[in-house]
């Protein structure tokens, strides 16, 4: 079996002890995403004066970003406490139904996935987010009737990674909806800061400069390569971890200065190589790396689209003349014709261009 891929934004199984270890527990510490941190410090601020809980919210954004971390903060913060499930976890109504009757006044039950849910359990959730109410079928055939089950009242947090995928009576529901970005290098590097302090990992500032210049603007990768850096550290040098040892360490695991790995280099080969710079529909993208089209589209590209390596077009994925220069491969200049992006296309908003 291959090793988990090394920046993939997504948790390792091994993973979850340090990521509990590390997770802001309140607002005043969680670093960066200052426009939702604002915006949730008055929400909290007037729900808890009102002595009600919050509204629903909705984060979305790709993975590792924190959006779990902020589930965790609301309860924390609202004093209740957080339930987590996801939607692919939930796979009967009754499932939710027990998880809701479960709850305590006021409590947060955090969604993860929540674009996953099927049809049946949601249409459960909706009277649930509206009314706290469930509506129960009881009996069958002619003599079954519904009854209305009262619940207490809760805030449900979802998140997604593929914001375009929620139904919008789903999107409805939700009291306010918060974008996570990519964090800044600053903010990145302070993560990493707070990691190394919490690990007692001895790091300059430097250092973790560099580490976070290569963590894809995503915490839960950089603390893994701070984590791996730190091996390093401790076999090849004195423990500390300085900048040259940070590239050094990150070289040797194939991870270029911009974060940029084996996987995401032949994403961007195959494009400018085997179809001329695209535009490629997904599938095709993903028959020819052998991924899955959904890993492609939630995990690889929000990055590479970040850094303008690549361009969603109604046509499909084209790579960009930033893409060509960082494989040290000539731009062909009839490929400039195609470097028209879609006329209002918002982020998050799923053109499938193979339909
Ligand atoms: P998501 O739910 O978006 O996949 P998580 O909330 O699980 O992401 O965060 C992944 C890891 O990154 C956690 O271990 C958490 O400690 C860390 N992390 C995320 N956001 C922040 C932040 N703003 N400040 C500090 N650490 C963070």
């Amino acid at each position: 079996m291959s090793e988990p891929r090394i920046v993939s934004p997504r948790p390792n199984a091994s993973e979850q002890h340090l990521e509990e270890t590390l997770r802001p527990r309140r607002l005043a510490e969680y670093i960066g995403q200052d426009r939702v941190k604002e915006s949730l410090t008055i929400a909290i601020r007037a729900a808890q004066e009102r002595g009600e809980p919050l509204d629903h919210l909705l984060f979305y954004g790709p993975p590792g970003l924190g959006k779990t971390t902020l589930a965790g903060i609301i309860a924390a913060e609202m004093g209740v406490n957080l339930r987590i499930t996801s939607g692919p976890a939930i796979e009967r109504p009754g499932d939710l139904v027990s998880i809701l009757t479960n709850l305590r006044p006021g409590d947060v039950l955090f969604i993860d996935e929540i674009h996953r849910l099927n049809r049946l359990v949601e249409e459960v959730l909706y009277p649930a987010m509206e009314d706290f109410a469930v509506d129960l079928v009881i009996g069958k055939g002619p003599a079954a009737r519904s009854v209305r089950l009262a619940l207490p009242p809760f805030t449900l947090v979802g998140a997604t990674t593929r914001l375009a995928l929620l139904t919008s009576p789903l999107r409805d529901r939700f009291g306010a909806t918060y974008r996570l970005d990519f964090y800044d290098l600053p903010a990145l590097r302070a993560i990493v800061e707070r990691a190394a302090r919490i690990l007692h990992v001895p790091i300059t500032p430097d250092g973790a400069a560099e580490i976070a210049r290569r963590g894809r603007g995503t915490p839960r990768i950089a603390i893994r390569l701070l984590k791996r850096v730190r091996d390093y550290a401790q076999v090849m040098s004195d423990g500390t971890i300085t900048a040259e040892l940070a590239r050094l360490a990150l070289d040797r695991m194939a991870i270029d200065e911009l974060g940029l790995d084996d996987v995401d280099r032949l994403l961007l080969r195959t494009i400018v190589e085997k179809f001329d710079g695209g535009p490629v529909g997904i599938q095709t993208l993903a028959a020819a790396t052998s991924e899955e089209p959904d890993t492609i589209e939630s995990v690889y590209e929000p990055y590479l689209i970040q850094l303008g390596f690549l361009q969603r077009t109604a046509r499909g994925r084209v790579a960009t003349r930033r893409a060509y220069e960082h494989l040290g491969v000539p731009y062909p200049a009839e490929q400039a014709i195609l470097q028209v992006p879609l006329q209002g296309l918002n982020e998050g908003d799923f053109v499938e261009p193979d339909a």
